[in-house]
């Protein structure tokens, strides 16, 4: 599981990340919601390690993994993942961007591979190439590699907003289940409602750095915190 404690991040006297504290169990999603430049991508990247707080502590299954003074490195912290653009390593086949970081011997790495890709239905594309994948597939490769060391925590961010509308709700569903199977802590963020509606067992809705309002997705969506969260949430049809 992940413990944020009262993360605060701040750039040019500004606290772009104010006093954010979440608590994510193995085998849920909460999805951090909220309108472009509200720190979302700010605070997962504390969480990943690739940015440092200037307040806050983050545990990871209760183990601190960085406060101000101590920090476990990103590659040792057991989060696995997940971006916009995917990052797929060009130069590597299927099979090698999704062993790539896996530790063990070859057989055990193989196996772990081709029992992934069979599961996000890429069996038939182990030796191909990023480039000749479509988006939705590169989308599951990219997913196939984040799991594939078994992070305890996976944080994914806007991970469906490149993909194609019809294909999306599909990905969606299908990503949801397997992150369920994985049974990792998933932290997801997004700018849109009803991936949010979709996908979160909790949602965190964040506005200028601070979490408004949280819980249980039906009981944001129909008693929004104030007139802000409801104009937020008219975007929904
Ligand atoms: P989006 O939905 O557009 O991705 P976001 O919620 O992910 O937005 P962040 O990327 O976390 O937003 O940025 C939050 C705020 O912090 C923005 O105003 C941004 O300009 C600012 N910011 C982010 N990184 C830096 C930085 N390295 N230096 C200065 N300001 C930054
Ligand atoms: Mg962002």
């Amino acid at each position: 599981r992940l413990e944020i404690r009262n993360l605060v991040r701040v750039f040019d006297g500004r606290r772009v990340v104010d006093d954010v504290s979440l608590h994510i169990r193995a085998g849920q999603v909460t999805c951090l919601l909220g309108p472009s430049g509200c720190g979302k991508s700010t605070t997962l990247r504390m969480i990943a390690g690739v940015e440092m707080q200037d307040s806050g502590e983050i545990y990871v299954d209760g183990k601190l993994i960085c406060d101000t003074v101590f920090r476990v490195p990103p590659e040792r912290r057991a989060i696995g993942l997940m971006f916009q653009d995917f990052a797929l390593f060009p130069h590597l086949s299927v099979a090698g961007n999704v062993a790539f970081g896996l530790k063990g011997s070859r057989e055990e790495k193989r196996a772990r591979v081709e029992e992934l890709l069979a599961r996000v239905s890429l069996g038939g594309h182990i030796d191909s190439y990023p480039h000749q994948l479509s988006g939705g597939e590169q989308q599951r490769v990219a997913l196939a590699r984040a799991l594939a060391p078994r992070p305890r925590i996976m944080l994914m961010d806007e991970p469906f907003s490149g993909l194609d509308n019809r294909l999306r709700d599909g990905i969606r569903d299908d990503t949801l289940a397997l992150l369920k199977e994985e049974d990792a802590a998933v932290l997801l963020v997004t700018h849109e409602p009803e991936e949010a509606m979709r996908m979160a067992d909790e949602i965190a809705l964040m506005r200028g750095g601070r979490i408004v309002q949280q819980g249980a997705p039906y009981n944001v969506y129909t008693r929004p915190a104030d007139r802000a969260a409801v104009a937020f949430f008219s975007d929904i049809n």
